[in-house]
């Protein structure tokens, strides 16, 4: 893509786009043309060398633990949640990205395979989020 390509609202480099494909069960990432950076989300520019030149490519939707840890101690809107997992995995396309894993702690270990789902937000998560991301879908990551 050109470095200085319009970026429309809709467009996967955006937020709204990007939540809008992953709405659909597709998990885009930006792809860095120059050093093969993943970038999830996708941004318009790479976060590891500064180039402009992206793709936006479909990623895996399975990967394995990272790492992971366990919230005690939740935000207020999320305290009934508690305690609960949250792992960054890395996919099987390269990159990593952070969520809850539906798993107890004591269940999980680096390396454990597990696979991305996409469901509608909770009314906690309804009630945190800014009026525009009041219906974007949210990720978490179940065991395989
Ligand atoms: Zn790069």
């Amino acid at each position: 893509m050109s470095p200085d390509r319009d970026l429309s609202a809709d467009s996967p480099l955006t937020l709204p786009g990007f939540f809008d494909a992953l709405a659909q069960g597709d998990l885009l990432g930006g792809v860095c043309d120059d050093c093969g950076q993943v970038l999830l989300p996708p941004r318009p520019a790479c976060y590891a060398c500064g180039s402009r030149d992206v793709d936006v490519e479909q990623q895996s939707t399975e990967g394995r633990v990272y790492t992971y840890t366990e919230v005690n101690t939740a935000p207020p809107a999320f305290a009934d949640d508690a305690p609960y997992t949250i792992a960054v995995v890395e996919l099987a396309s390269g990159g990593r990205l952070l969520g809850r894993l539906d798993a107890d702690y004591a269940d999980v270990a680096i390396g454990d395979p597990v696979e991305l789902r996409v469901r509608e937000p909770t009314e906690a998560e309804r009630a945190v989020a800014l009026e525009y991301e009041a219906d974007w879908p949210v990720h978490e990551f179940v065991p395989r």
